[in-house]
């Protein structure tokens, strides 16, 4: 079906149903469709948008979504759940973070444009076609191939009622870590565009590497079942886990500590280590193993983010450090 053509407030209630939407490509795009899985509750209710594969190199997300549709039957649930398991369809299939068509990072273009390229036209039809229609969204990534994360619950901090949504949103999650990060967000992310078109959401990282984690997996199926119980499209109790970190500070990893030369990177530091200012981080070494840069942390803080692929050029992140919240 052309995405075009689609109405998420024209589905029939009581409908389970997987469907290809298409996007409208270039003769130089390759064919792209966005797989969509939704379930429309015989009684009304709250609409969950649940993305994945926003990044093509994040599996988890990709892999609990289709786990997720398995378990919910319209019989049970009130409301609509709309998930899409491959946001950025050509990045998947290159097992890239970005796009091989365009280059373009999908969670640096929302909300998009109609008339841009592949990456932007996603965002725009992800936008137009379901953003705009729900109640709340949450967005499964991980670190990917190159990044590590604790696995953690990400959403706006902040007293309005996005934020105070978002927040008991994420606690229903119940992911290990929670980090708040203060508006304004970036722009270019979902988290941004549901910001701004006033839907609460939260995301999701995790340690990344190119696997499944089953543990990582079993998180994000039971937290987004928990967020259904919470916003009440399921009964049931949730399944309570106390987050061990909260965490607040910006989420912007573009603006992290990079690399300064090309190389080896070495860690020296761990995921949630509290670390001190002046403190060495890591190295980076040349072929010959001569260290050419030392990473020292600027201030103080906890690793919230770490270079999991050693491989490095000039500007990559290796290190993003965030704060205790302290009420
Ligand atoms: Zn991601």
């Amino acid at each position: 079906m052309r995405i075009q053509e689609f109405d998420l407030n024209r589905l029939p209630r009581g409908e389970k149903t997987r469907r290809s939407l298409e996007i409208p490509t270039r003769p130089d795009d390759g064919d792209c469709s966005l797989p969509l899985l939704s379930v429309i509750g015989a009684d009304a209710g709250p609409t969950l948008l649940v993305l994945a594969g926003v990044h093509g190199d994040e599996y988890e997300g990709i892999a609990a979504i289709p786990q997720v549709f398995a378990a919910v039957e319209p019989d049970q649930l009130r409301g609509a759940l709309i998930m899409v398991p491959v946001c950025n369809p050509p990045a998947y299939r290159a097992a890239l973070r970005s796009s091989p068509v365009d280059g373009l990072n999908l969670a640096r273009v929302f909300p998009g444009a109609v008339d841009g390229s592949i990456t932007q036209r996603i965002a725009h039809w992800i936008v137009d076609k379901l953003l705009r229609h729900a109640d709340f969204m949450i967005d499964l990534h991980t670190g990917g191939i190159a990044y590590e994360l604790p696995l953690l619950n990400g959403y706006v901090h902040d007293d309005g009622r996005l934020g105070q949504a978002a927040l008991a949103a994420a606690k229903a999650f119940g992911a290990p870590t929670r980090w708040g990060h203060p508006l304004p967000i970036p722009p270019g992310r979902s988290l941004t565009a549901a910001t701004d078109l006033g839907v609460p959401c939260v995301y999701t990282e995790a340690p990344g590497s190119a696997g499944i984690d089953p543990d990582v997996l079993e998180c994000f199926r039971t937290g987004v079942t928990n967020v259904m119980k919470h916003l009440g499209m399921l009964s049931g109790d949730l399944i309570r886990r106390p987050p061990r970190h909260h965490l607040v500070g910006h989420g912007d990893l573009d603006s992290v500590i990079a690399a300064p030369a090309p190389g080896l990177f070495r860690r020296e530091c761990g995921l949630l280590d509290a670390v001190e200012a002046g403190q060495c981080l890591g190295t980076i070494r040349d072929e010959h193993g001569a260290i050419t840069s030392e990473i020292i942390a600027k201030s103080a803080g906890i690793v919230i983010m770490l270079r999991g692929l050693p491989r490095v050029e000039i500007g990559d992140g290796l290190v993003h450090l965030a704060h205790r919240y302290e009420p």
